[in-house]
């Protein structure tokens, strides 16, 4: 129970890897805030098991990760509810994919808001009570989209390269107060949203699902194989430990050698 007494709010944490992240923090003791959007009473079943499954406090906090004084509004009442916000996982995103010069101007603003200012404003708003304390972990999601780029996905890698820039600015500006910023960018990982693709690639390529998963979505992970949202939760949990105290400003690649390539 490394994170008993600790405090977490995790953006975008009602699906996939957030979810996990969630889960994961909540094993080690931590009372945690999650955020997302979905239904509601999905999000009850999700909090309500976090409470029974491993004895912690989980609120949720339905901020749109759009919207400045939402953010900042969500930071303030979980400090105010528990005490401190000792964890901040910032993980809420969304993709859209087309050319560039076909690119809707509104998708664009939004990614970039969703993906990349709202970590800003979460940051911004916790990093005080953080330095206060002389405590704090601040993991960002990026993507291997933080340090290569695929084509027709503008908004999303230019975001995922700005949250890795974000990181370690951040991190050289909180060094000396027991706070750590780092970034987890994952290759593809088997979330819901990455399963339900697979059917209409499928049909869309005349394709089995075996060719659509290792020819489409592992083309380019050499190992051919899913991350999953568990391995990329415990490495959270790792740098949320005293053991990664010295690991700061990084960013960890858990992409199954795609950006070794
Ligand atoms: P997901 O769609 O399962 O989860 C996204 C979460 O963000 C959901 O909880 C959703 O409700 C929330 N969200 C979306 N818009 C929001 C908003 N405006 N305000 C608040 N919450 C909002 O996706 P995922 O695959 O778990 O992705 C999570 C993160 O991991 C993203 O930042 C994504 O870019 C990154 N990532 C995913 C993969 C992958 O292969 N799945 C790979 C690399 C990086």
């Amino acid at each position: 129970m490394s994170l008993a007494k600790r405090n977490a709010v995790v953006t975008g944490s009602t699906s996939g890897i957030g979810l996990a992240y969630a889960r994961a923090l909540a094993a080690e003791g931590a009372n945690v805030v999650i955020n997302g959007f979905g239904d509601k009473d999905a999000i009850e079943k999700e909090r309500s098991g976090i409470e029974k499954d491993f004895g912690v406090k989980c609120l949720y906090d339905g901020a749109d990760m759009s919207k400045p004084a939402e953010i900042a509004a969500m930071v303030g009442a979980a400090e105010k509810a528990l005490g401190s916000v000792d964890v901040l996982v910032n993980n809420a995103g969304i993709q859209f994919v087309s050319p560039v010069e076909d690119f809707p101007i509104e998708k664009w603003d939004q990614i970039i808001a969703i993906n990349l200012s709202s970590a800003f404003h979460t940051i911004r708003a916790a990093t005080p009570g953080m330095k206060a304390r002389k405590w704090g972990r601040i993991i960002n999601t990026a993507s291997a989209h933080s340090l290569v780029a695929s084509p027709f996905k503008s908004a999303y890698v230019s975001a995922k390269h700005g949250i890795a820039g974000l990181t370690k600015t951040v991190a050289l500006e909180v060094a000396t107060f027991g706070v750590t910023v780092n970034c987890i960018s994952p290759g593809y990982v088997w979330t819901p949203l990455v399963e339900k693709q697979i059917p209409d690639t499928m049909k869309a390529r005349n394709m089995t699902k075996e060719q659509v998963m290792n020819d489409v979505l592992l083309a380019a992970q050499p190992t051919k194989q899913f991350v999953t949202v568990e391995q990329v939760a415990a490495l959270a949990v790792f740098l949320c430990s005293d053991a990664a105290s010295q690991i700061t400003g990084a960013n960890i690649s858990m992409d199954g050698g795609w950006t070794a390539a």
